[in-house]
């Protein structure tokens, strides 16, 4: 999608601190870190949110977390803890329309829920 922000950042086009890319996903340091660790992991292809996936995406987005724990090893928050998180449209407050995983860790979570 060519006005997608996070497309751009896969593409290169615009700058963002990449801590993993394969062939399916890339992986990249939220430029607002609402935790010590604020990674969002995302899939190549765009997909606007979880409302527009499709069974045949199930393996992309399993690949998504499967990324996400192995950079939560990577970070050193995998024995502490962390969390997943996948807004989905307004009220959930998603903001930018290309599925993107949240991994959020580092220090001890006040909200049960965010
Ligand atoms: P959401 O509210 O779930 O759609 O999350 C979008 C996230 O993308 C927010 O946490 C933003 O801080 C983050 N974000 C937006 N633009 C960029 C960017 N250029 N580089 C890194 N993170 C970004």
């Amino acid at each position: 999608m060519t006005d997608c922000i996070f497309c751009k950042i896969i593409a290169g086009e615009i700058p963002a601190t990449i801590v993993y890319r394969d062939e399916q996903a890339t992986a990249f340091r939220d430029i607002n870190p609402a935790a010590p660790i604020h990674i969002l992991i995302i899939p190549n292809k765009h997909i606007d949110s979880v409302n527009m996936m499709t069974v045949d995406d199930e393996p992309l987005i399993g690949h998504l977390f499967t990324t996400a724990k192995a950079l939560a090893a990577q970070e050193g928050i995998a024995n502490g803890g962390f969390r997943l998180i996948m807004n989905t449209n307004a009220d959930a407050g998603q903001t930018v329309f290309h599925i993107h995983l949240h991994l959020l860790g580092g220090s001890r979570m006040k909200n049960p829920m965010g």
